[in-house]
């Protein structure tokens, strides 16, 4: 990470926002988004997801933002792949970073990608392989993205054990960085801050551990709060909260990419971003909403009279 911040703040809204509305935004409005964000100081943006374009033509062009992205100077371009094909793909298009995502929960797993939670790991192996034979770690960072790591819709709380054993396989297959997902709004601080405290000790404080929130039950926010003091430095989280959580109709989603950035930099936490770039950001990718709902509490009231951000820009 950068040495002139703390806190690394991963916009995945172009993807996990995008993918979870019906509007579907011409790729110049996702890349006039992108590009804005980055300017605000964002390094890195999640920017599409290598699915079937018939399971989500939202992301149908996923590889022109990719390479669209690519032209954006210092920008980290990730992209969230489901399987071997998708991260072939990803990695053709140039993505710098490519988030392979498995469900901790067997129940998720089989019910999202139709594979047992062995398979998925055997296939997170035939993917480091290509890589390997096409270029190797300096074509593309892997992330190993767990899923419901916190509690499952399907099969209800998850294992902190089991969370371990698959870090431990995805770090083993040769994952370069993991990513724990609190995917459907179960996670609480305290279950935060004790599963990442077991992860570090199981996997070491080297390893570079990303974390996302949902904020479907108000506890993002707090979540993120709790991860940070288990000294978790990569955020995920979607400006306007863009998104939502496909079985709650109405909640929230992803935690809010421009009250998180005023939460941390309020704690005196560098993120590297502006407010003010960040909400004309927001304004970009508003316009482009069909009725969908944003949220976030920054965009209604404003930073607080005599704010003073850790970041000087
Ligand atoms: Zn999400």
């Amino acid at each position: 990470m950068r040495a002139d911040i703390d806190v690394l703040v991963h916009e995945v809204g172009p993807r996990d926002g995008l993918q979870s509305i019906a509007t579907i935004f011409p790729t110049a409005a996702k890349l006039a988004w992108i590009r804005k964000e980055a300017q605000a100081g964002v390094t890195e943006i999640q920017v599409g997801s290598f699915v079937p374009a018939k399971l989500l033509p939202q992301m149908a062009d996923s590889a022109e933002v990719v390479r669209g992205a690519k032209q954006i100077p210092g920008l980290q371009v990730s992209a969230l792949a489901p399987n071997l094909r998708g991260a072939e793909n990803a990695m053709t298009a140039g993505a710098d970073q490519i988030e392979v995502v498995l469900s901790v929960s067997e129940a998720h797993n089989q019910s999202n990608v139709r594979r047992s939670v062995a398979q998925s790991l055997e296939d997170f192996s035939r993917i480091v392989a290509w890589r390997e034979s096409h270029g190797g770690a300096a074509r593309a960072r892997l992330t190993g993205g767990m899923a419901t790591a916190f509690g499952c819709t399907i099969s209800g709380p998850v294992k902190v054990a089991e969370v371990m054993r698959v870090a431990e396989e995805l770090l083993k297959r040769g994952a370069n960085q993991l990513s724990v997902a609190d995917t459907v709004g179960y996670a609480n601080p305290r279950q935060v801050k004790a599963l990442f405290q077991e992860l570090y000790r199981t996997v070491g404080t080297e390893v570079e551990i990303g974390a996302h929130f949902h904020d479907t039950r108000g506890l993002g926010l707090a979540n993120a709060c709790a991860a940070l003091e288990a000294g978790v430095r990569k955020l995920d989280a979607s400006l306007g909260g863009l998104g939502g959580c496909p079985y709650a109709p109405g909640a929230s989603g992803n935690i809010v990419t421009e009250d998180l950035v005023f939460m941390l930099e309020a704690m005196g936490l560098r993120t590297g971003i502006d407010m003010d770039i960040l909400l004309e950001a927001r304004d970009i990718m508003c316009r482009h909403l069909k009725g969908e709902p944003t949220h976030g509490a920054i965009a209604r009231a404003g930073v607080p009279k005599g704010f003073s951000p850790a970041t000087v820009n």
